[in-house]
């Protein structure tokens, strides 16, 4: 197994070279040069492990170049219960009929992204050993909210790195700013841009890509890498969630081996889908992919169309973190529903570079179609639907959660498809606070730790000890900048 890149076919390097890198050097995303496969027999049997030996196991398939004491190293060191409040770590929430809720959000920042951004850190710095450099890691994140958290959370002290986190100004959560802004650790920089997400992945991406940027950093003795969904090391850890999870199902008997499940995802920058995809290819028995947006609904009209087109309103939601035009990870999916045709890919992500649309072959948008459902919904109906499950179903989820539900249920008025669904519940509710309480019709007033307290009593559910801790942290971070000025904003914290 070696890596390539989406942007040229002929790049052939390892994992650990893919992982410390972060991006390819001409701009396209690391892809594994074949999906393993696992055996219906192998997925029944992980049943038996815990979280853990599930991620070894899967791990061991893709990371073939680290030794099995390596990867037993950063399995162990992620997925415990010092990080995550469930033995499980993910938890498996049976809402109505046949309909089972993916709790990813476990974790120190309670969003799914620490599934991935636990282990990067024991990946990457892994990595960084197995490749010989000696140079100091600098982890460059855009976030349109989560990511940041999670990947500071996952990174701070980690010895021979740094992090840099940029935010769109007005475009995270109260709770989401508040952790970022509070954020510990000596080896950590926080900065708002003014700007959208798009605005600031464009930034870190070009800031990434740049030679001579690259090159002042190398004679300073440091290297960039990424810790977004760009970097294969996010993107497999969220593989193993979703065969752990047919495992899962399989062992508690709600469906029997070899039945296909459906999986729907609230979907932004297409990391965890894809997560989906591949899980698929893998040999996970899945039937359709269900991809919910939000009024950002690019991705909506690319599944239905083949035609992506980014020229178009930029809506501020209250689902943030799917306020993105531009998915970056479909790059990794049209490499591998296309045959693998770097040339392509360099044409149809220059033509988005360029003009903000392509448009894909008529192969690709059967293959799209085969594999992928899509749909979307505004505030208003992300609101209603937050009300709805918690009067049915007792039942509070967040708002990024709302989409991917209001999106299946339309998926099965339409279809009447009653095929077993997964639904990957994204955040924990509490990050989110104030749009779910005026969802349901309680109010609390504008503080918000007043909400997380009136959340808490109408949920019923323990409100995270890491999100009630944040009252009463001071702010370390409090800079806004112009996008134009990140680079600077980089070397100033590094001290170059
Ligand atoms: C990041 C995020 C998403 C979108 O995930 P992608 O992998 O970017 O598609 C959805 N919901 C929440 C809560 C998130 O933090």
């Amino acid at each position: 197994m070696f890596y390539k890149s989406t942007r040229n076919s002929n790049v052939n390097v390892s994992s650990a070279q893919a992982i410390a890198q972060g991006i390819s050097e001409d701009g396209g995303l690391f892809v594994p040069s074949e999906i393993p496969a696992l055996t219906l027999d192998e997925i029944r049997q992980m049943g038996d492990l815990s979280y853990a030996d599930r991620a070894l196991f899967v791990f061991s398939k893709y990371l073939t170049d680290f030794s099995g004491a390596e990867i037993r190293y950063c399995v162990d060191g992620a997925y415990n219960t010092k990080n995550f409040d469930s033995e499980n770590i993910a938890e498996l929430a049976h809402l109505f009929d046949g309909t089972y809720m993916l709790e990813l959000w476990h974790g120190p920042t309670c969003a799914f992204k620490d599934m991935a951004l636990q282990i990067l850190p024991y990946l990457l710095t892994t990595s960084i050993k197995k490749i010989g450099t000696d140079k100091k890691v600098v982890i460059l994140v855009a976030t349109s909210g989560d990511t940041g958290k999670a990947a500071l959370e996952g990174f701070k002290d980690v010895e021979g790195t740094s992090i840099i986190v940029f935010y769109p100004e007005d475009g995270v959560s109260a709770m989401q700013k508040k952790q970022m802004t509070t954020q510990e650790g000596s080896n950590v920089g926080v900065c708002a841009i003014k700007g959208n997400f798009d605005d600031a992945q464009n930034g870190v991406k070009a800031i990434f890509t740049d030679a001579a940027t690259g090159k002042e950093l190398a004679d300073n003795g440091m290297m960039f890498s990424s810790a977004n969904s760009i970097n294969w090391g996010r993107l497999a850890p969220q593989i193993i969630y979703y065969v752990s999870t047919y495992a899962q199902l399989v062992k508690e008997q709600q469906i029997d081996v070899g039945e296909p499940i459906n999986i729907v995802v609230p979907t932004g920058n297409f990391g965890n889908i894809l997560a989906g995809y591949y899980a698929k290819k893998m040999g996970v028995p899945v039937n359709k992919l269900i991809c919910a947006s939000n009024a950002n609904n690019v991705l909506t009209d690319f599944i239905n169309t083949g035609i992506y087109d980014r020229n178009r309103q930029f809506h501020t939601t209250i689902s943030p973190s799917m306020d993105i035009l531009i998915s970056s990870n479909l790059e990794r999916l049209l490499y591998l529903l296309n045959g693998q045709n770097d040339a392509q890919i360099r044409e149809w992500f220059g033509a988005l570079a360029k003009d903000g649309r392509y448009e894909v072959s008529d192969e690709v948008k059967k293959a799209l179609r085969e594999e992928f459902c899509a749909g979307f919904c505004d505030d208003e109906q992300t609101k209603a639907t937050i009300k709805e499950i918690y009067d049915k179903y007792s039942y509070t989820c967040d708002t990024h959660t709302a989409v991917a539900v209001k999106v299946y249920e339309d998926y099965k008025k339409a279809t009447g498809d009653d095929t077993v669904t997964v639904i990957a519940s994204t955040a924990s509710p509490y990050k989110f606070s104030g749009s779910v309480l005026s969802a349901i019709g309680a109010d609390a007033g504008e503080d918000e730790f007043d909400k997380v307290d009136k959340l808490a009593e109408i949920s019923k559910l323990p409100v995270p000890e890491s999100l009630a801790g944040l009252k009463n942290k001071a702010v370390r971070f409090d800079k806004t900048i112009d996008k134009a000025d990140m680079k600077k904003f980089i070397f100033e914290s590094l001290g170059i």
